[in-house]
């Protein structure tokens, strides 16, 4: 039998890599734990080759050109993360939709061009959102129209950190943290004390600045804000997630989101979901179906009964 790292002493492997278009830390404990930095980055790597909508080779990519032409055939990961994003679209009644790609697109071009869209412009893309993803077969998708874009922008992180976490579980860790950007997954507790000490950052704070942290064993924690990655068009800020209902960018209102469950592929969704929702929505859909969240907009701070047994005020 290999050596147990239950009680592992020595320092763990760790590592940062920019992946998926944030920064991506590991901190793995025990005997395997450089080697599965090692497998974890490789899955993120090819899973951005899968899903990334700015690499023409993507799965994600072919789908947005064969859209209202042919189906396609996909790799067992894309036709897994398109089964549980239409899972969660019914769950959040439309505020998570990874079929938003076209609005998405049209913002992001506006950003990058400095000019604003037409109001037909976000009509027309808001028309390409919406149940609209064909299993024709399984493995087998297509996108119903012509024009219809996939994102998984918010929920391919978490789904990213949930195999990180399987290839430390099937290599012995019984400690390990990865980071995405804010979307964190843990195995075990921290080797010195029971938990994790997760922190959360103040909504348009610096980096490092945290309201509190949430204590977390053998899940993941993930944070979504509209302060973060915003632009700005005629002198007006706009959040780079977007309401799928609308088609336009939700309000810039410093709001924060955190989820905490035991799949990061959820709780990424969820946590996007809850912003679209806002301030007032999102709490109640939250305590409504027993989510772990919290909100916060540098005023109120609003935590559900699941949360507040693991949140802690700094
Ligand atoms: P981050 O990537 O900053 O952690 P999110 O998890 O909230 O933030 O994901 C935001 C990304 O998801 C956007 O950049 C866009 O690509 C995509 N997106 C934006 N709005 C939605 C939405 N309502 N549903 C699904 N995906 C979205
Ligand atoms: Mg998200």
């Amino acid at each position: 039998m290999p050596e147990r790292n239950r009680n592992w002493r020595g320092l763990p492997a760790e590592c940062w890599d920019v992946l998926m278009g944030t920064l991506v830390h590991q901190r793995v404990y025990g005997i395997a734990g450089a080697f599965c930095t090692e497998l974890a980055r490789a899955e993120i790597e090819r899973l951005e080759r899968l899903w990334s909508v700015f690499r023409p080779d993507s799965e994600v990519s072919e789908l947005g050109r064969r859209a209202g032409e042919r189906p396609f055939s996909v790799s067992p990961e894309t036709s897994a993360i398109l089964g549980l994003a239409s899972e969660l679209r019914a769950f959040t009644k439309g505020a998570f939709d990874v079929t938003a790609g076209a609005a998405v697109e049209l913002w992001r071009r506006a950003a990058a061009s400095g000019r604003s869209p037409t109001a037909s412009e976000v009509t027309a893309a808001r028309a390409l959102i919406g149940e609209c993803v064909l299993e024709v077969s399984e493995r087998t998708v297509q996108l119903r129209r012509r024009g219809q874009r996939l994102d998984l922008g918010a929920i391919g992180k978490g789904y990213a950190a949930d195999r990180c976490v399987s290839i430390y579980l099937q290599h012995g860790i019984r400690h390990g943290m990865i980071d995405l950007g804010g979307n964190v997954a843990v195995v075990g507790g921290a080797p010195d004390r029971s938990a994790w000490r997760i922190g959360i950052q103040i909504p348009g704070g610096r980096r490092g600045e945290y309201f509190g942290y949430v204590e977390a064993r053998d899940c993941s924690v993930v944070t979504s804000g509209n302060y973060e990655r915003n632009f700005e068009l005629d002198g007006r800020q706009y959040s780079h997630v977007i309401d799928p209902r609308t088609g336009w960018p939700v309000p810039c209102d410093a709001l924060s989101v955190t989820v905490m469950h035991a799949s990061s592929a959820y709780a990424d969704a969820l946590a996007t979901a809850l912003l679209v929702m806002g301030r007032d929505q999102g709490f109640t859909f939250a305590q409504d179906n027993d989510l772990d969240a919290l909100l916060f907009d540098r005023r109120n701070l609003r935590v559900t009964a699941g949360m507040a047994r693991a949140f802690h005020a700094a």
